[in-house]
């Protein structure tokens, strides 16, 4: 019910008194999207002024805007990395911020292999606590009755580990979820969530996910929304209930808890709230039983009203698959965010996939704009072109660069973004990829030199037969759940006498994997959020037919190259129609939680 008695918002009617307060935020940020960029850089500037980093580019205490324009360079992580890891080896002078360093939140990107370590400061978990507490009041314009039930939400932690200098390394949704932000957050019945924090907390992920699964299930007709941070986590969660429905619904026929569920906070919170529910327990068989689980969401929580899931970026390739285990419901993408910075939210979240657009919050860090050529490499272009949050112009594509309270100055964030339109005077993105991904199914993202090192190192294993990879593409198959890498190979066998065999070419696969990214092997190790990685051997001269499909479509035969990644259908199904040879990796690659000792050395 809208509240008469406050202001109301040009965003609409507000659901509460609070949701008001967070719209009307909203509306003077945006109002003054420049002035408050202006502020936001002087105080970044003003702070930081003693720090290391800002006073080896003598600015000499200026916080304006020229200045900073024409005394800071744009850089890179990697041009970053020998500061940030003094700071991880135990460094604690002020080298980015004057603020000390609480922790280093770990990237999905990569750097040489392993997560990219991004130093942050305490009071950076108030501003994500901030972006947070504006989604709802935005979501309650377009959905009402929120109130009246609760989220099923699939959050996660992950593992921890330590820097050699004692600082704690997490992704930044860990840290979150550990903080008394999260755990003690007021009671907000817009905002109450079927998972107990005892499930969303425990590091097991098996435990975590059957316990969170079983109190969605009991609550199944007060659940309003489902969701994850990304499409591929929900449809993780889809998979797992196809794998354990009989055990959950076992456990909710006697009101015992799975013995696989040892975790104690788990135990004593569930022992307190578990119930037998024999009527419940049928009606959930019923449906898991079925040979089509075509809508199953909406079937067995028959009250959801949208879906909450990232679709927009890499994750748009699972829109079909939760729509049809959804029947269709809208997809809300709330934020957009990174370990670096949360820069902003979608205010019209309810629109379709592919007309999202992300408001960046002039509050949040001082945002610029690199316009976007292809061709750019780091430092080709002077920092003099980058454009500020008000001035990028509609239809443009830029990369975005951050300047942030934790110290990142000009900090190429590695995201192209469109500019759609904009509310107020803050401009509005359409997320357009991120640089240099290749392949991508869950949080991991390889690029061309990942997956270019990857078969070289597993063809080593090819030279006793005399044999030679010729070409490669890659295909991210997320028709199976979860979803995984098909690297197409078109060999050279010297030696006919002579060939790989199965078990050499499985153990290609396995080789591929052990070269690539700490977070692709994290995925596939600790989360199971990637199957086990496919090469499919296809007969020769296949890529030589893909070149003439290619030319016979206008490209010009002088240019053409191997596209290292596919996913035009038409290409693919010649691939597939010519494949001699499947082979999977036959078991997991090698995966700790701790960073490579190269890494701590250095
Ligand atoms: P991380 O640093 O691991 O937190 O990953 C942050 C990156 O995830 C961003 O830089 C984007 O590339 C991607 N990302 C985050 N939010 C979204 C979104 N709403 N849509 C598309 N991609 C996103």
């Amino acid at each position: 019910m809208a509240v008469d008695s406050i202001l109301s918002s040009p965003l609409g009617p507000p659901a509460c008194e609070k949701d008001a307060k967070a719209l009307q935020f909203i509306e003077e940020m945006t109002r003054n999207a420049d002035s408050v960029q202006e502020n936001v850089l002087a105080q970044i500037l003003t702070r930081n002024a003693q720090t290391e980093y800002l006073k080896g580019l003598n600015l000499n205490g200026a916080t304006d805007r020229e200045t900073f324009k024409s005394k800071v360079p744009m850089v890179t992580y990697e041009d970053l990395q020998p500061l940030i890891q003094r700071i991880a080896n135990g460094d604690r002078s002020p080298i980015f911020s004057a603020h000390p360093v609480s922790e280093f939140l770990t990237s999905s990107g990569t750097s040489a292999g392993e997560r990219k370590l991004m130093p942050t400061i305490k009071e950076e978990l108030d501003r994500r606590q901030l972006l947070y507490s504006l989604l709802m009041p935005v979501m309650n314009l377009y959905v009402k009755g929120l109130d009246k039930g609760k989220g099923l939400y699939f959050l996660f932690i992950k593992s921890e580990t330590e820097t050699p200098g004692g600082l704690l390394a997490r992704p930044v949704l860990t840290s979150y979820y550990k903080s008394d932000h999260f755990k003690t957050r007021p009671f907000d019945p817009y905002n109450v969530y079927t998972s107990p924090n005892e499930a969303i907390l425990c590091p097991d992920s098996f435990q975590s996910m059957y316990t969170q699964m079983l109190c969605g299930l009991y609550e199944r007709q007060q659940v309003l929304r489902v969701g994850a941070v990304f499409a591929s986590g929900l449809l993780r969660a889809i998979r797992f209930l196809q794998l354990n429905w009989q055990q959950l619904t076992e456990d909710i026929r006697t009101g015992s808890l799975n013995p696989k569920v040892t975790d104690p906070p788990i135990r004593e919170y569930m022992t307190r709230s578990i119930r037998p529910d024999p009527g419940l327990a049928d009606c959930i068989a019923k449906e898991c039983s079925k040979e089509n689980w075509e809508g199953i969401i909406t079937r067995i929580w028959p009250n959801t009203k949208y879906l909450d899931v990232i679709v927009t970026g890499a994750m748009a390739q699972y829109i079909p698959t939760l729509d049809y285990y959804s029947g269709g419901l809208p997809k809300a993408c709330t934020m957009y965010a990174s370990s670096e910075c949360y820069f902003g939210l979608n205010l019209n979240p309810m629109c379709k996939p592919s007309e999202v657009s992300y408001t960046i919050m002039p509050n949040m860090a001082y945002f610029e704009f690199l316009p976007h050529e292809p061709n750019n490499s780091p430092g080709s272009t002077p920092p003099s072109q980058l454009v500020d949050l008000a001035d990028v112009e509609i239809g443009k594509e830029y990369e975005l660069v951050i300047t942030t309270y934790a110290g990142l100055c000009r900090y190429r964030v590695g995201d192209i973004l469109r500019v759609t339109g904009f509310h107020n005077s803050a401009p509005q993105f359409q997320f357009v990829r991120r640089k240099n991904v290749l392949l991508s199914i869950d949080s991991d993202k390889t690029d061309e030199a990942e997956l270019q090192t990857a078969v070289e190192n597993a063809s080593k294993l090819l030279r006793e037969f005399n044999t030679s990879v010729v070409e490669y593409t890659s295909y991210a198959d997320t028709k199976t759940i979860p979803g995984h890498y098909v690297i197409y190979w078109e060999l050279l066998s010297k030696d006919s006498g002579n060939s790989p065999s199965k078990h050499v070419l499985d153990r290609c696969c396995l080789a591929m994997e052990e070269s690539l990214n700490s977070v692709y092997r994290q995925c596939r190790v600790a989360d199971n959020s990637i199957g086990p990685l496919e090469i499919r051997v296809v007969r020769n001269g296949t890529f030589e037919e893909l070149m003439d499909y290619a030319i016979s479509r206008g490209a010009s035969i002088n240019q053409y190259k191997v596209p290292r990644c596919v996913s035009f259908t038409p290409i693919m199904e010649l691939l597939d129609s010519r494949v001699v040879s499947a082979h999977f990796s036959p078991s997991l690659p090698h995966w700790t939680p701790e960073r490579s000792m190269k890494k701590r050395i250095k």
